[in-house]
């Protein structure tokens, strides 16, 4: 969670860029209840600055539970401490792809992060399922 204020004007970029979509999972802000947050990709604590080349958009979900974390472990191949995905460094399409409403990771980083953000949760999975059958999923950049 952010300590520093983010401008009105950064704010505006970050979500202008993102197409007002999470950056990790996918779904529109317009679609979700909750409002949607700017995540310090590095969080402050480890030095990350609050500079639009170190924020994304993010649904309040993928925030919570990513929270100020940088990486994880990735059981399912060498138990690895891997980083998460970098929206700013990354292509989501490399490391990730759509299965239905299933965000099924291609890498290593892709793997750590939909574990991490608990992409594939049971009620994740559901409201994609809902969203897609309204032709709302997955969001639409431009
Ligand atoms: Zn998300």
């Amino acid at each position: 969670m952010s300590t520093t204020y983010i401008t009105a004007a950064i704010r505006r970029e970050v979500i202008k860029r993102a197409s007002g979509c999470c950056e990790y999972c996918l779904m529109s802000n317009e679609d979700r209840a909750i409002d949607f947050v700017l995540d310090h990709i590095i969080a402050e604590k480890h030095g990350g600055v609050t500079q639009s080349d170190n924020l994304c958009l993010s649904c309040y979900w993928c925030n919570s539970y990513k929270g100020s974390d940088l990486s994880s472990v990735d059981w399912d191949a060498d138990k690895a401490i891997v980083p998460l995905y970098n929206p700013r460094l990354q292509i989501w399409d490399e490391h990730f792809r759509l299965e239905g409403a299933r965000i099924v990771p291609l890498t290593a980083v892709g793997r750590v992060t939909v574990f991490l953000l608990q992409l594939n949760a049971y009620e994740r999975i559901q409201e994609r399922q809902l969203l897609i059958a309204l032709g709302v999923f997955p969001c639409k950049k431009i």
